[in-house]
């Protein structure tokens, strides 16, 4: 990590807007960037230990569609990030300082930033690895509605990643307590994530509000991302995606799909339902076939079974293992005519040949054991042998 350039500073309000923050914090390198926010690491100066500062600057405030100023929507972040706060799956806001011009909300760092970043890395995740993620949302999701807090833009950019690569949902900007009853009907969030009925909310007269079960769909559309890389509704033409939406058209078409289990494609059917009231739940959705303990693709665990295969391979290894002292099967006819092809026959023959003809192997020269099983004389012997008639007779 290092520390910032001079024009990365640029953003960085005076040190006498922001006494206090500079006093206990120093700021470094950019970490992201929002509609109206820098995030920044800084380090704590009294632990030396890291966070993340989001800078919001409030000084050209305007008021957004509810009539609400930044400031107050800020002040609605921290109240909400206050009450889902002590989740291991949610962000932890540290430090808040609040100046006429800016607001400082220092939070813990998640130093392998964001599951956006993440997965344009590695284009898909497994089955495997969307599962964790997944159960981690819906785990963290469940806490939030537990709450009565509906967050409404959850996606890639806005899930981060810590240390050991869980998750940590953050900006609760457009995060609102709601009653379980009580209909909404502003337009928020991020286009390709909103669910139909939030859409129909904003366009119809008649509409029937959404509540928060929109973040269930935006889980579907992040999960179907997750593993093809692509999201579900897309289109060119904005208007035509929105359509679709409405419709719930989408498909598991393309040949990215070819190689996923059922279970997940159901998981994503039964999320994004177009009508909120058949859609699953946060619990139902922890609940699905999906999220059961399994060890390869798509299959249930049972004890029973993987402790027989596992006593299977445990016995198949054993077998490989002593095949090295296990004697060859030998048949009769193999034994007779060709005794010498059998590694521990050879092993007799050799010694018996060698009681025999021991004498004839000089000392020193015992690689010449070989000779001794030779079916021609050696040239050198056979004229040894020949001279010594000749010696003989003459
Ligand atoms: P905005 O409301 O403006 O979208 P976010 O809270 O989403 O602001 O932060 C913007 C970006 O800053 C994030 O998408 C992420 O890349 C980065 N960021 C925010 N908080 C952290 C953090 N705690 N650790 C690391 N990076 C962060
Ligand atoms: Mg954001």
């Amino acid at each position: 990590m290092v520390s910032p350039s001079r024009e990365e500073t640029d953003d960085l309000p005076d040190k006498d807007v922001a006494k206090d923050f500079y006093a206990k914090y120093e700021p470094k390198e950019l970490l992201g960037r929002g509609v109206s926010s820098t995030v920044r690491r800084c380090v704590e100066k009294e632990t030396g230990k890291d966070f993340a500062a989001k800078i919001i600057d409030i000084s050209g405030d305007i008021d957004d569609s509810q009539g609400l100023s930044l400031r107050e929507t800020t002040l609605r972040e921290i109240q909400i990030l206050k009450l889902v706060a002590g989740h291991p799956y949610i962000i932890e806001l540290h430090d808040v300082f609040d100046s006429t011009t800016f607001i400082f909300l220092v939070f813990e760092l998640c130093k392998n930033g964001e599951l956006f970043d993440y997965l344009t890395n590695v284009v898909a995740l497994s089955e495997k690895k969307t599962k964790g993620i997944m159960k981690q949302l819906l785990e963290a999701i469940e806490f939030i509605h537990s709450k009565n807090v509906v967050h409404r833009d959850l996606k890639p950019e806005n899930i981060l990643l810590d240390d050991d690569f869980n998750i940590k949902i953050t900006d609760f900007g457009f995060a609102k307590v709601v009653k379980p009853q009580e209909r909404q009907f502003e337009l928020c969030g991020t286009p390709g994530y909103l669910a139909p009925e939030l859409l129909k909310a904003s366009m119809y007269e008649n509409a029937v509000g959404y509540n928060k079960e929109v973040d269930i769909w935006a889980c579907g559309v992040i999960m179907y991302t997750l593993l093809v890389g692509f999201p579900p509704f897309w289109h060119r033409k904005q208007m035509i995606m929105l359509r679709n939406i409405m419709e719930g058209k989408f498909e598991f078409c393309s040949p990215e799909w070819d190689d996923i289990t059922e279970l997940p494609k159901d998981l994503i059917r039964k999320m994004l339902v177009v009508d909120p009231l058949k859609r699953l739940t946060v619990s139902e959705a922890l609940k699905h076939e999906f999220f059961q303990v399994v060890t390869t693709k798509g299959r249930i665990f049972d004890a029973r079974k993987t402790f027989q295969l596992g006593m299977l391979c445990v016995r198949a290894i054993v077998r490989l293992k002593r095949l090295k002292y296990t004697p060859e099967p030998l048949s009769i006819e193999v034994a007779r005519n060709y005794p010498y092809r059998i590694k521990t026959l050879r092993k007799v023959v050799d010694a018996c040949a060698f009681r025999v003809y021991c004498h004839w192997v000089k000392r020193g020269e015992v690689q010449n054991r070989a000779a001794l099983f030779e079916n021609r004389p050696k040239i050198e012997l056979k004229q040894i042998y020949t001279d010594a008639m000749n010696t003989i007779t003459t």
